[in-house]
């Protein structure tokens, strides 16, 4: 295919933004990117009655904060009914279409004759070669002339070419009596007008891509490149379920996962880079490729996500990780951080990130950062904060207090009243962890100090062992 790549997200806003819907989304939107191609959103509206803005403002959100943004406008495709409507009145006019007038009772006798006689109960209008003349002034349904004999070929670029027997098609309703366009002819008709050249979605479209079909045919219109994906499993093999992870795009937001590790993860969910796990947006729009999905479904797997989501923390500017942190705690309705502790935070945030796999847990690290004094000890950190080491930390209080506050002196020092006292370093960490953190698991001890700096230290160090 010559020309721009233009590939499109097609969601139905009837509920949030799922995990399967983001990942079809990343795929067409790498997909779009790494060929300088355009990534387009239209929004299946046409079930008025399950549609809601709340929906669609929950896709739109989901997909922003994915970071998957679309070109131009997002397209109503309710918005395009009289569009869809001409289409139709066009196969009219081409002699591809035809007005049927059978009636639901006439329809449903027909089926039930089928059934007796054991023949194919797709429907066979009477009107499908009637004289236009002898069309009763009744209302009517618009029914493609689907093709009797003879096999459809969907070219499928994941599931290969896929045939579907004509005498499988019925004349489908294209235009209902009200006027109303169908939804297939509504996909047909937008995915031809936005110059959509690659469908990328679920499998489960795949039997309405036999029909779409017939409409791209009749029409004369070019079939774009089709790709059918296989359905997002549970790490046992089956469907998804809420159990699984089968959650709102939303609730991963809520769980503090970064958005980068989101689509690294949602990128090998179904797609793969020879044994890549772990890579940027740079390198996966880079390598996105249909021929790399495969061909079964995708097991979804929460300690994967985890790991990726700690090498994307891991690998975040501080800066950037700091404002997507705002953005966390902002999305879930979390005090704001205030400048003086953003900037605390900021000069924290490289002891931080090491192996926090999401902001909750980037918190909880940042705890002895936030922390005001006095600092309350937990359980264990009491515990270490007996007689004898708090004579220890009186000790150490006076010589920290002249020391260069870089982290070869601390260690220079603290190692000297550890040897002092014939302990090992590491007997001195717990209650030093214990008066700086008011707890036994921090980052490193010198990470603590240099990040609160000499007067906090002391002060800390000088109430725990008062
Ligand atoms: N609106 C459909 C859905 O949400 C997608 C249709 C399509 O991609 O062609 O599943």
């Amino acid at each position: 295919m010559n020309g721009q790549v233009v590939t499109r997200f097609a969601p139905s806003p009837t509920g949030f933004l799922h995990i399967g819907g983001a990942r079809t989304a990343l795929f067409n939107w790498l997909y779009a990117r790494g060929r300088g191609g355009k990534f387009l959103l239209r929004i299946e509206d046409t079930d008025r009655e399950r549609s809601t803005p709340e929906a669609t403002q929950a896709i739109l959100d989901g997909l922003d904060w994915l970071g998957l943004d679309h070109d131009g406008e997002a397209v109503s495709q309710a918005a395009g009914a009289v569009r869809h409507a001409e289409v139709a009145k066009t196969l009219l006019d081409k002699g591809q279409a035809y007005k049927c007038f059978s009636t639901q009772e006439e329809i449903q006798a027909f089926r039930e004759k089928a059934r007796e006689e054991k023949r194919s109960t797709l429907f066979q209008s009477p009107w499908r070669d009637a004289d236009p003349a002898d069309h009763p002034d009744a209302s009517y349904v618009i029914r493609i002339k689907a093709p009797r004999e003879g096999q459809t070929v969907i070219r499928d670029e994941v599931q290969g070419d896929v045939t579907i027997g004509n005498d499988q098609l019925d004349d489908m309703v294209l235009l209902r009596s009200d006027g109303s366009p169908v939804y297939m002819l509504a996909v047909v008709v937008d995915d031809h007008d936005m110059g959509v050249t690659h469908v990328i979605r679920g499998d489960d479209h795949l039997n309405n891509a036999a029909r779409q079909m017939l409409i791209y045919e009749a029409m004369g219109w070019e079939v774009p490149v089709w790709a059918h994906i296989p359905l997002i499993h549970g790490p046992d093999g089956k469907k998804l379920s809420k159990r699984h992870g089968a959650l709102g795009v939303d609730e991963y937001q809520r769980m503090g996962y970064p958005a980068a590790g989101m689509r690294n993860y949602l990128a090998r969910l179904g797609w793969s880079h020879g044994d890549d796990e772990y890579f940027s947006d740079e390198q996966a729009k880079a390598w996105f490729d249909i021929s790399g999905i495969g061909k079964s479904p995708a097991r979804f797997d929460f300690k994967k996500l985890e790991n990726l989501c700690g090498q994307h923390i891991a690998a975040t500017p501080d800066a950037a990780l700091l404002q997507e942190l705002r953005a966390y705690l902002a999305a879930t309705g979390q005090a704001p951080l205030d400048d003086a502790t953003a900037d605390l935070m900021l000069g924290a945030m490289y002891c931080l990130k090491d192996r926090a796999k999401t902001f909750p847990q980037l918190l909880e690290k940042a705890e002895f950062a936030l922390a005001r004094r006095p600092i309350a000890p937990d359980e264990k950190a009491a515990k270490a904060l007996d007689s004898v080491s708090r004579g220890i930390l009186s000790e150490l209080t006076p010589q920290l207090q002249n020391a260069s506050w870089t982290r070869d002196e601390l260690e220079a020092v603290a190692s000297r009243v550890a040897e002092a006292h014939g302990i090992g370093f590491g007997k001195l960490a717990a209650p030093l962890r214990a008066a700086l953190a008011g707890r036994t698991v921090t980052p490193s001890v010198f990470d603590m100090m240099l990040v609160l700096g000499r007067d906090e230290t002391v002060a800390r160090l000088g109430e725990a062992s008062a």
